[in-house]
């Protein structure tokens, strides 16, 4: 997800009617805007909240990473107190009563959601599943990080947003252990990495995780080294050293055993939530030895967010034959027309690795629920389709045959390939 703040008290007393929806646009073709609109989509990056009874401590497994404690920043304008767009979706959204819908729902409340945004499939990244969440309308992507981190993290902590990210992180890493049967750190790496990080992950995979998802970009810059096996060992034994050699090595570990679980490596990629938030450190061009690194061919990684603002430069890594990216958050934080060109240069380039997707997040329920913000990500990552593949159309670079194919493939069918789904 990316992460802001965002009080919502105003926002739910204003009365504007989004932009928009009523503006009379051509700049998509109206054949290819009712196609687009029929197709049932697989949304490859989402973090829905699971259906609680009022009885039921509230779900806070949506991310492992939650918004709570973030210093301010200076908020972009679509995000912003009054968005008209989040204002007109939580009215569509069950007629502007979801504590009504919840309650008729019940259990089957998420799958409602999806039905209403014609979203067949959503990978929910998510710490657990859980009840009301059932597969295959929700595919588990778990959460890798706190692997990476078998050791105190005091030392690599730079702000207050890092200090409270951490903090969770050990938590996570924590349930992992107790999860895995292991009491306390395993005395040597190998042990480590057999017991607890590929314990997990075979656990992950045997529940239906189809991906494992990196927040590292909200830790450390994505420059992962590939450090001597020695090397590792000793810092893992001693506790000093080079801390950063470490998490690349386990890094690896987990990105091969990834590739042999048949699981894709997701990471957050591009501009992220928070003041302190490292631009710089999220460029997926990092990324490139990792594309380029034989031994990790066998492992499918997806860049989310199609990486803002370097989507341009994350266009050349689409030929790397293991390297895939999505649209989630651009769909909601940008406007259609400006993914539009993100969008069609990926789609003029290497089309069969573009990936549709939302971010829907609960950033401040309940007017920006998980349910708002995937009506509007939903509503603009289709028009931003619509207006690449209307502009492709009309400079005569594809048919109106290869506009429908491009379609279903962006919403649906790249991922389905993707994912092995059926
Ligand atoms: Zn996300």
């Amino acid at each position: 997800m990316i992460r802001w703040l965002l009080p919502l008290a105003i926002l739910l007393t204003a009365c504007t009617r989004a932009p928009e929806a009523a503006l009379p646009s051509d700049a998509v073709d109206s054949r290819i805007a009712t196609a687009i609109a029929a197709i049932k989509a697989i949304d490859n990056h989402a973090h829905p909240v699971r259906p609680t009874a009022a009885s039921e401590k509230p779900d806070n497994e949506y991310d492992a990473l939650p918004v709570d404690s973030l210093e301010a920043q200076s908020d972009y304008v679509r995000g912003r107190l009054g968005s008209p767009e989040l204002i007109a979706a939580h009215q569509a959204v069950f007629q502007g009563d979801k504590a009504a819908a919840a309650k008729t729902y019940g259990q089957d409340y998420a799958v409602k959601v999806l039905d209403q945004l014609n979203i067949e499939s959503m990978l929910a990244n998510r710490v657990a599943l859980g009840p009301g969440l059932p597969s295959p309308r929700f595919l588990w992507v778990p959460f890798a990080d706190a692997l990476m981190y078998p050791l105190p993290t005091d030392s690599v902590i730079q702000n207050s947003d890092q200090k409270a990210f951490f903090a969770l992180e050990a938590k996570l890493l924590a349930r992992y252990y107790a999860e895995s049967g292991v009491a306390a750190k395993p005395a040597t790496l190998d042990q480590y990495l057999d017991q607890v990080v590929r314990a997990t992950l075979q656990r992950h995979k045997q529940a239906g995780a189809v991906a494992e998802k990196f927040e590292m970009a909200y830790l450390r810059p994505l420059a992962i080294g590939n450090p001597a096996k020695s090397t590792a060992e000793k810092v893992y034994a001693s506790g000093v050293g080079d801390y950063r050699a470490l998490q690349d090595y386990i890094f690896r570990f987990i990105a091969l055993e990834c590739g042999r679980l048949g699981m894709a490596v997701h990471f957050h990629t591009g501009a992220g939530g928070g003041s302190y938030f490292n631009v710089a450190g999220s460029n997926p061009m990092l990324l490139e030895p990792l594309f380029n690194d034989p031994s990790l061919r066998k492992t499918n990684f997806v860049m989310l967010h199609g990486g803002w603002p370097f989507a341009r430069e994350e266009t050349a890594l689409l030929t790397k034959p293991n390297a895939y990216l999505d649209f989630s958050a651009q769909t909601y934080m940008n406007y259609p027309q400006d993914v539009a060109q993100n969008l069609r240069a990926w789609l003029e380039y290497v089309p069969e690795k573009v990936l549709f997707a939302t971010d829907a997040y609960p950033y401040a329920p309940p007017g920006a629920g998980w349910e708002e913000v995937g009506y509007v990500a939903n509503l603009s990552g289709r028009e931003a389709l619509g207006r690449a593949l209307t502009a492709m159309l009309r400079d005569h670079e594809i048919t109106r045959e290869r506009a429908s194919e491009l379609a279903r493939m962006v919403l649906r069918d790249n991922a389905r390939k993707l994912y092995g789904l059926k």
